[in-house]
């Protein structure tokens, strides 16, 4: 605060203006909300860090107090889903089934038995806040929301998914995969609400970064040993049901499918698609391997099919606040379209080839009466009777070369699953599982017919000029 007074000072003086009389009063009123955005800039960040406890629950009013002051503070949530600093207390940010102290799993309980607290989303509808959830292992998204917290000039709420070793029952060396997988399996979706992106919710909110944004779920590739020992792919989808089949906190949710209960088995994704009615005897599943790599069925607990209802009404609500719903009705508009347009260009085909048709029998007919072949005779649609139209060179799918962006599928074994064009661009890349040299391996590929189908902005045109030169297998041209 003293210093932008000094600079006022400093600027009032080297213009000869400065009388105490009038600006020392002035200037002792003066407080942040009347700064310009240079006198801003010259403000330290005030930066702070806590942990779910500290944010979600004990310190939240006082956060949201913050929130509505229009105070450029930006927050850092470390959120581990448990009090880890107090011995792994259940807090609000804790899934539902999560087993914690204060939520045991056990005879009254099945651990936690409530939703979760969104606290990212609540900060969002403040006014005026920044707001965002990320994860560390989604490398791009989590720069990009650091960048644009710091220079928000008003308060920014940053929620990092913080993978906690000891309280959720992970190997350290596994933290990165299990933050990305808590990303693709919808636990944890990532967001950011930017009021300066537009005018309206849906331009304030996006879901970039996350995998088929327009999906319920995504999908994962399980590997297994067949009978005979070969390694095979199995694509399923990935609901949060795969994910804390991963984790040590929901363990006792689990079991062994009994191969006699085998004809009552439903796939999770399908089992919570299914009125409550029509779910009588069923046994929601997911596929998993046992310790010989086979493919087996493990039947999930209720508390689990109330994590995933939980998770899909969450990232719903992110869908619907991004205008994704909005987004899907224009490509189903934009298809109905297309098939007009084929049927349209059908029509014409056929109207021309019965034209040439008739030229071609006309000239027939003069040439048998050796009538001199006038120009009323050619072809009305300039190709001479009897010759055959080059296909048009536009007809076809993009060529390679003129593609915005490619990804040779003969490159795709130099993949070394780095993320970098699935998560930039998933519009044109995907990742998929593939056995490559006898092993299945992570890879990413492109959208088959996507350069064909998504229209190029400058943004995405800087976006993969950054991906081609970020891929760690150069193999992005
Ligand atoms: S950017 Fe390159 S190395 Fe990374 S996932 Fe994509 S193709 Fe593979």
């Amino acid at each position: 605060m003293s210093d932008v007074k000094a600079l006022r000072i400093a600027r009032l003086e080297l213009d000869d203006a400065y009388d105490p009389a009038v600006h020392d009063n002035e200037f002792r009123m003066l407080s942040w909300e009347e700064f310009t955005s240079q006198e801003l800039d010259l403000l330290p960040t005030v930066l702070t860090i806590g942990g779910d406890g500290a944010n979600y629950d004990i310190g939240f009013g006082a956060m949201s107090r913050v929130l509505a002051s229009d105070t450029p503070i930006k927050m850092l949530v470390l959120d581990s889903g448990a009090y880890s600093n107090t011995g792994g207390q259940a807090s609000t940010s804790s899934f539902t089934g999560q087993d914690s102290d204060l939520a045991r799993f056990g005879g009254a309980h099945h651990g936690k038995h409530e939703g979760r607290k969104e606290l990212g989303l609540i900060a969002s509808f403040h006014p005026h806040v920044f707001a965002c959830a990320t994860s560390t292992a989604m490398h791009g998204h989590f720069l990009q929301s650091t960048m644009r917290l710091l220079e928000y000039p008003a308060p920014a709420v940053m929620d990092v998914y913080t993978p906690c070793g000891g309280e959720q029952g992970i190997s350290e060396s596994s933290s990165n995969a299990r933050a990305r997988l808590a990303v693709e399996s919808r636990m944890h979706p990532l967001f950011i609400h930017d009021p300066r992106r537009g005018l309206t919710l849906h331009d304030w909110f996006s879901l970039e970064g996350n995998p088929d944004i327009d999906k319920t779920w995504t999908t994962s590739t399980l590997q297994y040993l067949d009978d005979a020992g070969s390694v095979q792919l199995m694509t399923t989808p990935l609901t949060p049901a795969e994910f804390a089949l991963g984790e040590v906190r929901f363990k006792k949710q689990f079991r062994r499918l009994d191969p006699d209960l085998e004809s009552r088995a439903v796939p999770m994704h399908e089992y919570v698609e299914l009125p409550r009615s029509e779910r009588g005897e069923q046994i929601p599943f997911v596929y998993a391997t046992d310790d010989d790599r086979h493919l087996i069925k493990v039947a999930c607990s209720d508390s689990i099919v109330a994590l995933v209802e939980d998770r899909r009404r969450y990232w719903q609500m992110l869908q619907y606040l991004s205008g994704v719903h909005e987004a899907q009705l224009t490509a189903l508009h934009r298809s109905d379209f297309e098939v007009l347009k084929s049927m349209y260009d059908t029509a014409m085909e056929q109207r021309e080839t019965s034209l040439d048709d008739i030229a071609r029998a006309m000239s027939e007919l003069a040439t048998s009466s050796k009538a001199p072949v006038g120009s009323s005779f050619g072809s009305p649609t300039g190709v001479p009777a009897g010759a055959t139209a080059s296909p048009s060179p536009g007809s076809s799918a993009t060529a390679v070369t003129d593609a915005p962006v490619w990804l040779d599928p003969a490159d795709i074994p130099l993949c070394n699953d780095c993320g970098t064009c699935y998560q930039e661009l998933p519009q044109f890349f995907e990742k998929t599982t593939m056995v490559i040299d006898g092993e299945a391996r992570h890879v990413a590929q492109m959208i088959p017919g996507a350069i064909d189908t998504v229209a190029m902005t400058p943004d995405l045109e800087k976006r993969i000029e950054r991906v081609r030169k970020t891929c760690d297998a150069e193999i992005i041209r």
